[in-house]
């Protein structure tokens, strides 16, 4: 493993010093986990993604460490604020360890609703800013989203728990400039070769992954809570699941009591996994009574599609990706939410159950539930609320922009 790191620089062995606004110090004081470049007015020296910088309040008393980023608007991303620590192993050991424990009941869940896949470290929420950690049964899939971390994985990597292997998966400002990453790649990070997709359990549905090739880790375990909501309420219900990915919801549909499930993605390769997820299911009852039918299609088309040919549902869920990555996108997002919110209505029966998630962390939850409710009036098929849920157990929240997931289970007029 020692290799693996060889090329990665050592951190500055001195500390950069930092001051900053009212307005951050007080931010950082009650615990938010970024620092930005705009709220920074004095800096010792420039330092090295992942450097250790000092923060320091107004009365030159420590407020906060954090790890240095040159090249990011948030500039330091906090590690511990108000009592000074010492970032090194122990404290990597301590932090993660605290994460998995938060898991250890969701782990623990006996059968039949066994569960050996989830989200064990959620990034700034677990206070490891920028950094996931998602099990699937024995592997591990470390994700970073920034460079910060580099110079630390060889302390952090003996801090996970014990697995088969870890693979590597990098966010898209990662990926995009590979001159960061000292030789470093996604993939296998350490232990045994992955061959093909990972099984996991969830809730004692069997499915798979890919962690190499798979959307953000593989699987989407933010929405598992949700997926257990629409079992809840699918019993002999038809489903059209609409950006369906690898078909979480269409299987719990079934296990629901669907009558069939139709899922709908734009990616060929995602809804192969569905279709093996359910057959991995087939067996588990009532999953064999329902019939699943899959649509390999862009959402935009399918849905005026099924509409002009009379197609009815009902139970129509709308999981799109997120649609706002900058604050610039936010009302075009909300216009497409409107949009879906329409299109998913046109195909839905008299007293069906409308479900509909936004994951854009820029998209507040009270405008994306008010849009959905404007455009549902809209089409003079007013909503009434059955829940309004964010994410699953595992995804904790320590700050409010870790709130990114919102979903409205809601019966149409
Ligand atoms: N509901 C899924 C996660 C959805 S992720 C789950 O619970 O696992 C968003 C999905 O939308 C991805 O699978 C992506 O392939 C798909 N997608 C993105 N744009 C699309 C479009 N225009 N039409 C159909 N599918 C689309």
């Amino acid at each position: 493993m020692a290799d693996l790191f060889a090329n990665i620089p050592t951190i500055a062995e001195k500390r950069i010093a930092l001051r900053v606004t009212a307005e951050a110090e007080r931010a950082i004081r009650q615990g938010h986990p970024w620092l930005f470049e705009s709220a920074i007015t004095q800096q010792s020296f420039m330092g090295q993604p992942g450097d250790l910088a000092v923060i320091f309040d107004k009365k030159r008393r420590f407020l906060a460490i954090g790890l240095f980023d040159p090249d990011s608007p948030i500039r330091v991303k906090i590690l511990g604020a108000n009592k000074p620590v010492s970032i090194g192993p122990e404290w990597f050991q301590e932090k993660i360890a605290a994460a998995c424990s938060l898991r250890a009941t969701l782990l623990a869940q006996p059968a039949p609703r066994q569960t050996t896949g989830c989200r064990l470290i959620h990034g700034e929420n677990d206070g490891l800013p920028g950094l996931v950690l998602d099990r699937y049964e024995n592997t591990l899939v470390l994700k970073l989203y920034t460079p910060v971390w580099l110079p630390h994985l060889g302390e952090i990597l003996p801090a996970l728990p014990p697995a088969d292997r870890i693979i590597l998966r990098l966010g898209r400002r990662l990926a995009e400039q590979p001159g960061d990453l000292f030789g470093l790649e996604e993939g296998l990070l350490s232990g045994a070769p992955l061959e093909g997709p990972v099984q996991f359990w969830e809730n004692g549905l069997r499915f798979e992954a890919d962690p190499i090739r798979g959307q953000k880790t593989g699987f989407f375990f933010d929405q598992r809570d949700n997926r257990s909501m629409v079992e809840q309420l699918a019993s002999g219900r038809e489903v059209l699941n609409v950006f369906a990915y690898t078909g979480g919801f269409s299987v719990y549909a079934a296990r629901g009591g669907a009558r069939r499930v139709v899922s709908v993605d734009s990616s060929a390769a995602a809804l192969d996994a569905a279709r093996r997820n359910w057959a991995y299911n087939r067996d588990v009852f009532p999953v064999g009574d329902s019939e699943h039918t899959i649509l390999a299609e862009d959402a935009f088309e399918a849905l005026p599609r099924l509409a002009g040919q009379g197609r009815q549902f009902d139970m129509v869920i709308l999981d799109p990706p997120a649609f706002a990555h900058r604050n610039q996108q936010v009302d075009r997002a909300l216009a497409a939410y409107r949009r879906l919110t329409l299109l998913g209505l046109s195909v839905l029966t008299k007293e069906g159950i409308l479900v509909q998630a936004s994951c854009s962390s820029r998209v507040p939850a009270e405008d994306f539930f008010k849009q959905v409710h404007l455009a549902a009036a809209h089409a003079k098929r007013p909503l009434m609320e059955l829940a309004r849920t964010g994410h699953a157990l595992d995804h904790p929240i320590a700050y409010p922009e870790g709130t990114y997931l919102k979903c409205l289970f809601a019966k149409a007029a």
